[in-house]
């Protein structure tokens, strides 16, 4: 029976998974991935093979009572229908925050549930749903180890300056520090960027993390040295709804002269902002890019996003002492050319000069010789996870079998 790996991201009301077959001293083979979305009003269920074509859906009218465990015990049922043969080896869940503790993945014990559950008010709009299908799997499936890989680990190589916030020692031994996130994303581009050459692999590199959520993380030898967000998942960048980094008296106006509480603020600052906010109309690029011409708030947000994108980039060149490349990836960065000559135009103060046909391919490198590089590297969160599943596993029958 081939061993399988099952990959979770769980949010508030969607749980997105995928399934990898494990081939020994192979890459994971991925088979299905799919989500659960509406969890808890009207859900709906999706999955597609590894290459991408629909297989299944579902759909429950009144789903008030569907959640998230309603929707794991369906994925089980599923997988039992559609894959004879297959022995589920693990699950691993996408956590947002490993907070100061964890480097690198950890197995999931009652311990570790504990310490993680510390973290949610590091991370309030995340942390609490990667941590229910951990939850769900232990009363569920108590017999089947779990592990959690953390956004936040792969920054863990910053220097302490970079990671410091300077506050009172009293907020700061709170844990109020510079974490980082979208760690997930840059482990697998570091992984991958031996298969590009020098410059990324042991040069100074910027990677554009650019999706609804949105930040950059300046690498040296593939290694976190700074990072667009910081505490939270709102500073740097502004995003899809999210404002990025913010003048902190603006908090206190709206907390003190606009009267809004912070729920109110949150609301705000989380979900209202960012391209919507300043759109007015959405936060999905390909509906800005399409409005543009003829709405000047969806051009304003679009110039906005490109505006911060090249002040960061100097910030982080800055970090890093000189810049080799600059890399391209998630929905926005990977699929839309216009944001990406917009930001090479925008950076030509670095030398950039774009190879247009080559950026409209929209894969690889996309600028001319002699111009510092740019490229277009798609990433795979999940593939990093099944990665760091199979060496644990690994790790683990290895020491059964010697201990
Ligand atoms: P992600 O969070 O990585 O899934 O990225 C979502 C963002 O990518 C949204 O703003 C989408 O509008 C954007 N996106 C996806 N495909 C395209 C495309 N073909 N052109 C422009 N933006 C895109």
């Amino acid at each position: 029976m081939v061993p399988t790996l099952l990959v979770l991201n769980a949010g508030s009301s969607s749980l997105k998974f995928q399934v990898f077959e494990q081939h020994e001293g192979k890459e994971p083979r991925r088979v299905f991935r799919g989500l659960f979305d509406g969890l808890g009003t009207a859900p709906n269920f999706m999955v597609r093979d590894g290459s991408g074509t629909r297989l299944d859906e579902g759909r429950w009218e009144s789903g008030e009572r569907f959640g998230h465990e309603q929707a794991l015990l369906h994925l089980a049922t599923w997988l039992s229908e559609h894959r004879g043969g297959y022995r589920l080896a693990a699950v691993g869940h996408r956590v947002v925050h490993g907070g100061p503790v964890f480097r690198k993945p950890v197995l999931v014990d009652d311990a570790v549930l504990r310490t993680l559950e510390q973290f949610i008010p590091l991370a309030p709009l995340h942390q609490g749903h990667n941590l229910e299908p951990i939850r769900v799997v232990s009363r569920r499936f108590p017999q089947l180890p779990q592990i959690a890989c953390f956004d936040t680990s792969f920054h863990q190589t910053q220097p302490e300056i970079a990671r410091l916030i300077a506050l009172p020692r009293e907020i700061r031994d709170k844990g109020v520090q510079r974490y980082g996130f979208h760690g997930l994303s840059y482990a697998y581009l570091a992984s991958v960027f031996p298969n590009y050459g020098a410059p990324l692999a042991s040069g100074k590199v910027v990677v554009a993390h650019l999706g609804n959520g949105a930040s950059l993380c300046a690498m040296a030898n593939g290694a976190s040295v700074a990072t667009t967000m910081g505490f939270s998942a709102l500073d740097g960048l502004p995003m899809g709804t999210r404002s990025g980094s913010i003048d902190a008296g603006v908090i206190f106006y709206m907390l003190s002269e606009m009267r809004l509480d912070v729920a109110e603020v949150e609301q705000v600052l989380y979900s209202r902002s960012g391209l919507l906010g300043v759109s007015g109309v959405s936060n999905d690029m390909r509906k800005l890019r399409a409005l543009a011409p003829t709405d000047p708030d969806a051009r304003l947000a679009i110039d906005l996003f490109v505006y911060r994108i090249n002040r960061e980039i100097g910030s982080l060149v800055a970090a890093l002492g000189g810049l080799d490349a600059l890399v391209f990836t998630a929905g926005i960065g990977e699929n839309d050319p216009a944001t990406r000559r917009e930001v090479l135009h925008a950076a030509r103060w670095a030398g950039f000069k774009i190879d247009e046909e080559a950026n409209m391919r929209g894969t690889g490198l996309i600028t001319q010789e002699g111009s510092p590089q740019a490229w277009v590297i798609p990433t795979d969160e999940e593939l990093i996870m099944a990665r760091d599943m199979q060496r644990m596993l690994a790790g683990e029958q290895l020491a059964e079998a010697t201990g």
